[in-house]
């Protein structure tokens, strides 16, 4: 199995495991390799020390928020050249998470800064910024994941992102409460190169979502079009391997074919970060 999102310690809130114990656990567990995630860190050169203690495949990434400005070309041109392999767009300071009152890095002390960031069409002055970006992106052939941006700014964002070259497009868990995209929006974004994924955050943690409603959700969007990710690191969520396990098999008991869940949880999200 292949983890494309998983958060580990350190962070500005208290994780389950740091770098190194996770890449353990992931390599104990006969995972072939992860992708670790932060809202508000590069994580790619923590997935560069972090590789070298096992022999699994370790990649990171770069969150577009506050910490490097949001929708910064420079910040991700950077991350790119030192090997970043996949560009979340604004996730915790997306104005999605402000509007849903979910945690922020501004919740962790008073007086920084509460500003948001939002692609066009809620903010049509990014454009040239995200176009840059986009060009970056596929320059690199990495992979465009949609963070917490909404429905409709994903709507424009990814025939941007097709027209400019990029091949490997995630929908950030979109049934998540942000950015709560129908399955049948979903599936029409598939139909651009998309995959979209389903998170064991969102069977644990997420508010009136059951592996019932997980499971209609990747039967409406197709299994070959999606990937399954622990979004694990919670302290009071399993380990991560458990927890992407967790989800399969809770999929499997919903009715859906072993084989191509399973593919969703290793060949699927290691060719959409790798090859
Ligand atoms: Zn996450």
């Amino acid at each position: 199995m292949f983890d494309l999102h998983v958060h580990a310690a350190p962070d500005i809130v208290e994780r389950f495991d740091d770098d190194v114990d996770t890449v353990a656990r992931y390599a104990a567990a006969g995972f072939t390799g992860c992708v670790l995630k932060a809202h508000y860190e590069s994580t790619v050169g923590r997935a560069a020390a972090a590789a070298r203690t096992q022999g699994i495949a370790v990649y990171g990434g770069l969150a577009l928020n506050q910490h490097v400005g949001g929708l910064n070309p420079s910040a991700v041109a950077a991350a790119l050249a030192s090997g970043a392999r996949v560009i979340w767009f604004p996730t915790a300071d997306s104005h999605t998470q402000a509007s849903a009152g979910l945690p922020r890095l501004c919740g962790v002390r008073a007086g920084l800064s509460t500003h948001t960031y939002a692609l066009p069409p809620v903010d049509p002055t990014t454009e040239a910024r995200v176009r840059e970006i986009v060009a970056l992106i596929a320059e690199a052939d990495a992979v465009l994941a949609t963070g917490h941006i909404s429905t409709d700014e994903v709507a424009w964002l990814l025939p941007v992102a097709r027209a400019a070259g990029v091949r490997r497009m995630l929908l950030t868990h979109p049934s998540y409460t942000v950015p709560a995209m129908s399955a049948a929006r979903a599936r029409e974004f598939t139909e651009l190169g998309a995959c979209a994924e389903i998170t064991t955050f969102q069977l644990l943690h997420q508010d009136s979502v059951d592996a019932a409603a997980l499971a209609a959700f990747a039967r409406e969007v197709g299994l070959d079009r999606v990937v399954l990710t622990s979004d694990a690191g919670q302290v009071d969520s399993p380990s991560a391997p458990d927890a992407l396990r967790l989800l399969v098999e809770r999929l499997v008991a919903e009715g859906l074919d072993r084989g191509a869940v399973e593919a969703c949880a290793a060949e699927l999200p290691y060719r959409l970060t790798v090859n």
